[in-house]
């Protein structure tokens, strides 16, 4: 029996449609298939280095056909949730470009509401770090804008700013109200700009921990591809449970 047929798919970006810098195979026709089948598209990403603006030339340059306003990614989603606190002000511990981005937010260094981390790269250090764990101490809550613990560049491995959320967790008692995936929060804002029901669209990821259990959640059919992150050991006892396992998003023409 077929499944039944969704309006939208929401699908991830790094590890899912590019890896390290090049197209997963497959992706950029997939893409186009599934516009040509008329379905409507959402790109949820926890890439936070990056504005919607931004991601969009990065994908426009790997050949995807894909439009500004179908990108969601986590910055996005915290400016939205910012401007919906009256009067607040921020330590920002993000990219210069996504601080911009954020320009309309009072900036606060000393007695912020909120200290906001997003990817920081070499400015996470002690005394930066130790700045933003003393303000947590004096009152002002954490933001995350995403909580991947690492992440895969051509470089390397390298640690993202989810493992720099987690130390300031830990040493101040404090909980992290995150932005990015797996927020359920995140996949809602997605689905209300489609109009659309949490029955009505799929996710689909390469992430078991954001991708498969924000689906979960948020009560929604999910696709994990095993390109990007995945490491087969992580079907075993899985976090959450994907509705369908795929090698990559090429197969997703033979199952839709
Ligand atoms: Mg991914």
């Amino acid at each position: 029996m077929n499944p039944t047929r969704p309006k939208a798919f929401l699908i991830d970006l790094d590890g899912t449609l590019y890896f390290k810098s090049e197209p997963c195979p497959g992706a950029i026709e997939t893409v186009h298939y599934l516009r040509q089948e008329k379905y409507q598209l959402r790109f949820l990403t926890n890439t936070t280095a990056k504005t919607p603006k931004m991601l969009h030339k990065q994908m426009q340059a790997l050949g995807f056909d894909i439009h500004e306003n179908e990108i969601f990614n986590a910055t996005y989603a915290c400016l939205l949730y910012l401007r919906s606190q009256p009067d607040v002000s921020c330590h920002f511990m993000v990219d210069d470009a996504v601080k911009a981005f954020f320009k309309e937010i009072p900036t606060n260094n000393d007695t912020p509401d909120f200290v906001v981390v997003g990817d920081y790269g070499k400015r996470f250090n002690f005394h930066t770090l130790n700045h933003a764990f003393r303000l947590l101490m004096d009152g002002a809550e954490l933001i995350a804008l995403q909580k991947s613990p690492y992440w895969f560049s051509p470089e390397g491995i390298f640690l993202d700013c989810g493992a720099f959320v987690t130390l300031l967790e830990t040493a101040s008692g404090k909980t992290a109200k995150v932005m990015g995936k797996p927020s359920e929060t995140f996949f809602r804002i997605a689905l209300d700009s489609l109009q659309l029901s949490q029955s009505e669209a799929i996710v689909v990821g390469d992430d078991i921990t954001s991708d498969i259990v924000g689906a979960q959640a948020t009560k929604m059919r999910s696709i994990l591809v095993k390109t990007g992150k995945f490491k087969p050991h992580q079907l075993e006892n899985p976090v959450a449970k994907p509705t369908w396992v795929l090698d990559s998003v090429l197969e997703l023409s033979q199952l839709f």
